[in-house]
């Protein structure tokens, strides 16, 4: 068996074609959703990060702006930043980038962003509405796994679902997410005892550990839809030879470059899986989609517009 794609590209255009029409009628209203991000320090991955996302903005036509404090910011300095956009009509999302600079309370920070503009779902309020299945912002990179699986037809209701990792901005929002839309869920870390048999139940399995293809084909239940949130990359040769010895258009791409990125499952998951998501091209560019989705829609809420599109983006994380 060879796992069918579920192409993150491809459901990323069709969300963008979507939210033009949405960024269209708020136009028509007056209305042009903003985002501002904060960058502070000059971390080099930060800024490539920042950068995707400003581009998002300026393709959909959206507001954007850039706030850029040196490395040496204090909580004081960035607090007042986050107050300044809470304050700001324009600004309807608000993006702090992180890492923050070691010196700087990033709780503090995140706490001190206005939830109705918190486009990263990282607010104590938006986590408290999803806990309790209540409309709000919701944390991107799983908003995006809903996404794919609901644009893709997996179905969910009643599946057995494992998510592996148990992170603040992907297992945990994951796992309620595949909750509401009533799967059965089961969530692993570092301590799950048996994490093999475990993720060898699962109808969906979710992979957001952070560790090189760590997920083999045979943890894998025959047909089951896999969604790899990992995004690692590979220098060693050694690793890269291990990883995809029968994968030779990837080790040519490695011996070009001098790396190579793999997810958190397995290449050869594709030989067992129903449906499987690339890396990359698969989350990846969920994750910026729905930062757009996001807001756009915190504009409509805090502006009192209402949506265009019933089938709108952000439907499968707003459930139930
Ligand atoms: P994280 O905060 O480091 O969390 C990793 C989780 O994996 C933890 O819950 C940890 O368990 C668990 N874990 C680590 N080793 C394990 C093992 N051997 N067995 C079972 N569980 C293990 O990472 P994250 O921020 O959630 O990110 C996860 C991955 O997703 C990373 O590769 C990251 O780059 C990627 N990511 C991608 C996107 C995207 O847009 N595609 C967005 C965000 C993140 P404990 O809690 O017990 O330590």
């Amino acid at each position: 068996m060879s796992a069918r794609g579920l192409n993150g590209i491809m459901i990323r255009d069709q969300i963008y074609a979507e939210l033009k029409q949405e960024i269209a009628a708020l136009s028509a209203a007056g209305i042009r959703p903003g985002l501002a991000a904060v960058l502070a320090g000059e971390n080099p991955a930060s800024q490539i990060y920042v950068r995707s996302k400003i581009a998002a903005c300026e393709q959909l036509g959206l507001g954007s702006w850039m706030v850029t404090p040196s490395a040496a910011v204090t909580t004081e300095e960035m607090l007042a930043i986050v107050m300044e956009l809470n304050a700001r009509e324009d600004v309807d999302g608000i993006l702090v980038q992180l890492p923050l600079p070691a010196q700087v309370d990033t709780k503090r920070v995140l706490e001190a962003v206005d939830p109705a503009k918190d486009v990263d779902g990282f607010h104590p309020v938006n986590l408290g509405r999803l806990v309790s299945g209540r409309p709000g912002l919701v944390a991107c990179t799983p908003a995006g796994c809903m996404e794919i699986l609901r644009r893709s037809g997996v179905a969910v209701d009643g599946a057995d679902a494992v998510v592996v990792g148990r992170s603040d901005i992907v297992g945990k929002p994951m796992a309620l997410l595949l909750m509401h839309a009533n799967a059965t869920v089961t969530i692993c870390h570092s301590k799950t005892r048996d994490l093999p048999g475990v993720v060898r139940r699962a109808d969906i399995v979710v992979a957001a550990i952070g560790r090189a293809a760590m997920i083999e084909p045979d943890w894998i239940r025959p047909g089951a839809t896999v969604i790899d949130v990992g995004i690692n990359r590979i220098t060693d040769s050694a690793e890269a030879e291990r990883i995809f010895k029968y994968f030779p258009a990837k080790l040519e791409q490695f011996r070009e470059k001098g790396s190579v990125l793999v997810g958190d499952v397995h290449p050869g998951v594709a030989e067992v899986a129903g449906a499987m998501t690339p890396v990359p091209g698969g989350v990846g560019p969920l994750t910026i989609a729905m930062l757009m989705s996001n807001t756009v829609k915190a504009a409509r809420l805090r502006r009192g517009a209402h949506s265009v599109s019933k089938n709108a983006p952000g439907a499968a994380a707003a459930k139930p």
